[in-house]
């Protein structure tokens, strides 16, 4: 079964926005919702559809997976995967984009004033070397990020002063607004949802609480990391708002190609050139590991496309996984620009090789025919 990608879905680009994507699904969700379209299956299934694309995509962490892996990294994958098990999880999340909107979420008409959000999540891309990701390694990264003002500590209002509470919301930080029969809560167009106004800006961050920094982090890449490997730094992300959790920074690995080595999850394929001598006679030859070079031995009569596997000398297994093998894929060579006497020598092999063929024949006949005895007699 074919699915349809979840940009194409919510009809927005690679790119989007949180709020492009937020309001995309809020438009479909509203054309196709069950309630407006009774018996029609078609809409129930472009609702549920489009409820499972903005599930995937309003999340950091889902939609960078999804960014990178598409479907197929949406199930298994090492985290939850994407995708409703049933239609109930569809309406919670329908319900929580319905709730933000007009209040009727969760925290709805309150004076305890905004409710506490937690900082976005931020993704940082770092490229490591083939190496680096064999040996792990430790990295500084610089992060540019919003972080909460220190001078103020983040309330936004100069020292000596304090932010007060917005007279004209009474510090919920919403306001309602009649719309024909409906009662709406917008947000206070004097504070702006924050429930409290600044009369006495901080200088250093000018009443935000906010200000733009770029913080040093020291993260350890682990031995073993692949293409998409993600390490997650807890509260590293953008800080929260009116007393949320910060969000986590992802830090998401690529790992550059070898001039040696290819990689196929945790093994390591070699090509090995060998002379077509060396495979008819056999031979030992030397191999480069990740580490030191390692012998190899090389079976007579090897056929070319052989694969020999040198256990455990592959990258090293990621949380606890055993080591990958190091695959030899032997290739055998046709001998160019032979010399007379080597010509000569090849020719005089192929006579051989060629009264040799005659002679086993009739071996192969009474194979044959002991085989024919055989089913003769069942
Ligand atoms: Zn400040
Ligand atoms: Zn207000």
């Amino acid at each position: 079964m074919s699915q349809r990608d979840y940009y194409e879905v919510l009809g927005v680009s690679r790119d989007a926005s949180e709020d492009e994507i937020k309001k995309a699904y809020r438009k479909l969700a509203f054309q196709y919702h069950p309630d407006r379209n009774p018996g029609d299956s078609e809409a129930e299934d472009k609702f549920k559809e489009a409820a499972e694309a903005y599930e995937v995509l309003s999340n950091a962490q889902k939609r960078a997976q999804f960014d990178q892996f598409g479907h197929a990294g949406m199930n298994g994958g090492g985290f939850g995967g994407g995708g409703f098990h049933n239609a109930e999880d569809v309406f919670s999340s329908f319900g929580d984009i319905f709730g933000d909107l007009f209040g009727f979420g969760g925290a709805a008409g309150g004076s305890r004033g905004p409710r506490p959000t937690a900082g976005a999540d931020l993704r940082y891309n770092l490229k490591v070397s083939f190496r680096q990701a064999a040996k792990g390694d430790e990295i500084t990264l610089s992060i540019p990020r919003k972080a909460h003002c220190p001078e103020c500590h983040g309330s936004g209002a100069a020292e000596g002063s304090e932010p007060e509470t917005c007279q004209h919301c009474g510090g919920s930080g919403q306001v309602t607004q009649s719309q024909g029969f409906f009662r709406v809560s917008v947000p206070c167009p004097v504070c702006h949802g924050r429930g409290q106004v600044i009369k006495n800006p901080c200088p250093r961050c000018k009443g935000e609480g906010i200000v733009q920094e770029t913080r040093d982090l020291s993260v350890r890449v682990p031995a073993g990391v692949d293409n998409g490997s993600r390490l997650r730094l807890r509260g590293e992300g953008e800080p929260g708002e009116f007393g949320g959790p910060p969000g986590d920074l992802y830090v998401v690995i690529y790992v550059e190609e070898d001039d040696v080595f290819e990689r196929e999850g945790q093994h390591l394929i070699y090509r090995l050139d060998v002379s077509f001598t060396q495979a008819a006679l056999g031979d030992t030859v030397e191999i480069p590991t990740l580490d030191e070079p390692t012998k190899l031995h090389i079976p007579k009569g090897t056929q070319s496309g052989k694969v020999l596997r040198l256990r455990d000398l592959g990258m090293p297994g990621l949380g606890g996984r055993p080591r990958g093998d190091l695959l030899v894929e032997v290739q055998v060579k046709t001998p160019k620009d032979l010399t007379r006497e080597q010509e000569d020598l090849l020719r005089e092999f192929a006579r051989l090789e060629e009264e040799k063929q005659k002679k086993p024949l009739h071996k192969v006949k009474s194979f044959f025919k002991k085989t024919a005895d055989k089913v003769m007699g069942e």
